[in-house]
């Protein structure tokens, strides 16, 4: 492969590995196990095996490598290890490096899954985690010490679409020394430039824009050959959050089609949030690609486009929102994101139900808000749809 190739060539032909039978679409080596020659060469194996020497599948696979072969090549990384669900890459990333008696800064405003890894399991086993306001730069500086290890964010947080300065918390972080990793779902990997922008450790849910059909769990963890190799590797292989021959497969061919999906869908996102932003129903329109957005230059230096989701807060709080849902027929009633259907989800009652209704207030997860993942549907029929169950 040449290092010359643009992102969509190399979503298409990165990592291919090809079997003897020279066949056009990625071969699924669907075996946990490795046939050896002899005793002596599972021996060797065993002791140091080399980049195409498989063992167990819980190690490694063929046809997971080439997925993350192509994910690496697209994000930039030195190295990447795919795991069995977005949550297997957000737990491996940070339980593989922290201990006991470490300190770990993280943002407040966090996917329900995320947050209980944080706030629940990493304290349980002696980990300090000081949460802020992931988009004040002020909270960040006074919250990073000298012995952080790590700071954890997601660069585009769910589901109130606040954006996070990639490079000027990076900046804060290595200054002190701490390791940042990043959850980079809502900036996509077509979007994403993290690790240019400083990021040590870039974390993905496969299952949302990268399969990006609805179809399967996944994740990957990517970083310097060193932390993926030394760190990630070693941890995931022994606990067991390593990804499935199979769905390595179905993400290796949404990695193919990944670039133009992305880009519709989030072309289509910046046409509804503009249809619907000053509509009477709403108190606001959330998206990070609108003018009115808080972060809108940020969004547009980091990212260069808002992304494929918006969130609308209906004025008329839970009722207005269950009625605006339950009008809708083009879009599905929900809670996955970056698929190829409309998905809308009531994150109060349903993703964020959970958290208390302080948290929620301090998140701006109002009863009015209603977060709209935007599917590949035609533009005109989900922008009648959706201004139909405004109520016009
Ligand atoms: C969905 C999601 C996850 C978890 O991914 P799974 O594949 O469902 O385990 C983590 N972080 C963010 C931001 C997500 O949207």
């Amino acid at each position: 492969m040449s290092n010359d190739w643009q992102d969509r060539t190399r979503a298409v032909h990165a990592g291919t590995r090809r079997s003897q039978y020279g066949e056009v679409s990625e071969a699924i080596h669907l075996t946990q196990g490795f046939v050896y020659d002899s005793a002596e060469h599972a021996e060797a194996r065993f002791i140091e095996s080399g980049p195409d020497e498989f063992i167990y599948a819980r190690y490694g696979n063929p046809t997971v490598a080439m997925f993350e072969d192509r994910i690496a090549s697209l994000e930039g990384a030195e190295a990447a290890f795919a795991t069995a669900s977005g949550m297997a890459a957000v737990s491996g990333a940070l339980t593989s490096m922290l201990k006991a008696g470490d300190h770990v800064v993280s943002a407040r405003a966090l996917f329900g899954s995320c947050l209980y890894v944080l706030e629940d399991i990493l304290t349980r086993f002696g980990v300090e985690v000081t949460f802020v306001d992931g988009t004040d730069l002020a909270a960040w500086k006074a919250a990073i010490r000298d012995d952080t290890t790590a700071v954890f964010f997601e660069s585009v947080a769910n589901p109130t679409l606040e954006v996070i300065d990639i490079k000027a918390v990076c900046d804060l972080a290595h200054a002190k020394g701490a390791t940042v990793i990043i959850d980079n779902v809502f900036a996509t990997p077509v979007f994403s430039r993290a690790f240019e922008q400083g990021a040590d450790v870039v974390v993905y849910s496969a299952t949302k824009h990268i399969d990006g059909q609805g179809r399967a769990l996944g994740g990957v963890i990517l970083g310097s050959e060193d932390f993926i190799r030394k760190t990630v590797e070693p941890y995931m292989k022994h606990t067991g959050g390593s990804m499935s021959p199979f769905t390595a497969w179905v993400m290796l061919k949404g990695l193919e089609t990944m670039s133009l999906r992305v880009n519709a869908q989030a072309a289509s996102a910046l046409a509804l949030a503009q249809a619907v932003e000053g509509h009477e129903s709403l108190a606001r329109t959330i998206y990070p690609g609108l003018t009115s957005h808080p972060q809108h230059a940020l969004t547009e230096r980091q990212m260069g486009q808002g992304g494929t989701v918006l969130s609308l807060d209906l004025a008329g709080g839970k009722p207005a929102a269950f009625a605006f849902l339950n009008a809708i027929q083009v879009g599905l009633i929900s809670n996955n994101l970056g698929d190829a259907k409309t998905i809308l989800t009531h994150p109060a009652t349903t993703t964020h139900q959970r958290l208390s209704a302080q948290q929620r207030v301090d998140l701006g997860i109002t009863d009015g808000l209603v977060r709209i993942s935007v599917g590949l549907e035609d533009i005109s029929d989900l922008k009648a749809d959706i201004l139909q169950a405004l109520g016009g």
